[in-house]
């Protein structure tokens, strides 16, 4: 994504928006390797949690850092024109997220925010942590049938250029 300059990379992020993310492919292919069993955006929760692994009553949300505001994050540009615009509605979008996990967790379920740049910069750590908050006294990913993260990125890379490509209705 570095390689749109911002202006751009807003364009691009705007699209793909709603859409199955490379942060997500990962996070999703790494719980299923941990033999996890999920459900995707379901519906009737608040803020249509991105997985929601109902059997821990965990729901995770895979935040992308330009939307949802990742703080002090290099991702959480301001674009330069209409800045008002954006201001609104990124100060909406966090206003959102915040309702909505005040909602699930009035609701009975663990709400776990990973954000995009943390799952790009270190996968397994990431679903370290997740595992540990899921099922404290279960073994955790198996390293010796994991692929290293090179290959995990380039599969949800793939994944998700698959995905774009196929995507005629945006
Ligand atoms: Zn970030």
């Amino acid at each position: 994504m570095d390689i749109w300059p911002p202006e751009k990379r807003s364009a691009v992020m705007a699209r793909i928006r709603g859409k199955d993310t490379k942060p997500e492919l990962i996070v999703r292919s790494l719980l299923h390797r941990a033999g996890l069993r999920f459900a995707l955006r379901r519906k009737d929760l608040p803020g249509k949690p991105d997985i929601v692994l109902p059997k821990y009553s965990t729901v995770i949300f895979v935040h992308g850092c330009f939307w949802h505001r990742h703080k002090g994050c290099k991702v959480a540009t301001m674009p330069k024109s209409r800045q008002d615009f954006w201001q609104a509605k990124f100060e909406a979008n966090v206003a959102r997220d915040k309702r909505n996990q005040r909602d699930l967790k009035e609701a009975g379920w663990n709400v776990i925010v990973l954000w995009e740049c943390q799952v790009e910069r270190d996968p397994f750590a990431t679903i370290e942590k997740v595992l540990k908050a899921i099922r404290p006294d279960s073994p955790t990913l198996d390293y010796n049938t994991l692929p290293d993260k090179r290959t995990i990125l380039k599969a949800a890379e793939s994944r998700h250029q698959w995905n774009l490509s196929n995507d005629t209705n945006s």
